[in-house]
């Protein structure tokens, strides 16, 4: 048996208004006239308030990162070659807004100390050489991309993360004030997204007491503000954004699972987003999760939230066969949720069948 040994974030702050002292911390990290660039989801873009308080310093770049689509390779390598193409040398690339952005923001760090392009990095322990400097700081709480190893990237053949030890942030800044805004349905797509990680981590087989004790507190804190709590107050935001903490925590000494495998072929050939895309598909999974799919229920009318259907519906032989061919690629979340024999459960018709429900 062989133990994973996994880079961790280097540095954490958490506090509503901690978000304040990030001048303070990136001081350290500024590198004679190396830029700090600053990826700001372009939910931000006409939020003057919190522009103002982002610390741009001397040739300092503040982009406003599109995240209308999830992140691809192509955005990654255009970003990248811009920066490089003007400033040569960074100090950091700083990451503000949902799982999008923190995801551009690990992958632009990434290619700015590695050759060739982001797709050859799509996989298990491609990347070649450290990271520049980069910090994550999460406006959404939900996807655990603030904790992970990897960064999702749709690419021209698959829909893969780079996973490697020099993907995780070297800095967080938790700051659950600037969640406080984000509209109830997004909320939920992203929390749900949490709260699906920890049924998958629980219920797989790869389970540990490691991925329990983290999974068990997450699922609780999502089933506190989701169900049991009557309205959305600031304690909300601060249990959400631990949950996510948590959550990311839970999967990355386990796995996730079906719900995850399956939403990774809608979203590479309908471009269905992350968190919607779990909740159109975990909505249907009674027979694999049934305690889980059941509160998610529960959740979906408590909060009133709208769960899409029919998405799949006049799509062709071709087309299922694409999101069928990406799903069965994600060998290690079928091995988590199903076992080693999970292709003897999971075969092409009854997963054409799952994909037909949505
Ligand atoms: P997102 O980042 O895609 O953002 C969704 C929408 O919400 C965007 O339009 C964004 O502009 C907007 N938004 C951001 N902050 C907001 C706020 N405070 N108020 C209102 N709107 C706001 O959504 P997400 O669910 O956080 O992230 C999903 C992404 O994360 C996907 O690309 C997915 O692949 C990735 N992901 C990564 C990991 C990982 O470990 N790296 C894990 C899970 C998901
Ligand atoms: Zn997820």
């Amino acid at each position: 048996m062989k133990f994973r040994n996994f880079k961790m974030v280097d540095y954490v702050v958490y506090g509503r208004g901690c978000f304040n002292q990030l001048d303070e911390i990136l001081a350290p990290r500024r590198k004679d006239d190396a830029p700090v660039i600053f990826l700001l989801d372009h939910y931000f873009q006409n939020d003057g308030a919190l522009k103002a308080r982002i610390p741009v310093r001397g040739n300092d770049l503040l982009i406003d990162a599109d995240v209308s689509h999830e992140p691809k390779t192509s955005q990654v390598d255009e970003l990248s070659q811009q920066i490089k193409d003007k400033f040569g040398k960074v100090s950091g690339v700083i990451g503000i807004g949902g799982g999008s952005t923190m995801d551009l923001a690990k992958a632009v760090s990434i290619m700015m100390n590695n050759p060739g392009k982001a797709q050859d990095y799509q996989g298990w322990d491609l990347v070649k050489n450290p990271a520049v400097y980069k910090a994550g700081i999460p406006t959404l709480s939900g996807t655990g991309a603030e904790v992970s190893r990897t960064t999702v990237l749709t690419g021209p053949t698959r829909k893969l993360g780079m996973n490697s030890d020099f993907t995780p942030f070297d800095q967080i800044v938790l700051d659950p004030a600037l969640t406080k805004d984000a509209p109830a349905n997004q909320r939920f797509y992203t929390g749900m997204d949490c709260f699906i990680h920890c049924v998958e981590s629980l219920k797989g087989t790869f389970i540990n007491e490691f991925s329990r004790s983290y999974g068990e507190k997450a699922q609780d804190l999502c089933e506190q503000v989701f169900l049991h709590e009557n309205e959305w107050t600031e304690e909300s935001d601060e249990k959400l954004m631990m949950a996510s903490y948590a959550g990311g925590m839970s999967i990355a000494y386990s796995q996730v699972g079906v719900a995850h495998a399956i939403s990774y072929g809608l979203g590479y050939l309908l471009g269905t987003k992350h968190g919607i895309g779990n909740c159109i598909v975990f909505n249907h999974l009674q027979d694999y999760y049934p305690k889980g799919v059941a509160t998610f229920h529960k959740m979906v009318e408590k909060n009133n939230i709208f769960i899409p259907e029919g998405i799949t519906k006049g799509l062709t032989d071709e087309q299922f066969d694409t999101m069928i061919n990406v799903s069965m690629g994600m060998v290690p979340l079928w091995e988590n949720a199903l076992g080693k024999d999970w292709k003897t459960i999971m075969t092409y018709d009854k997963l054409r069948r799952l994909y037909e429900k949505f």
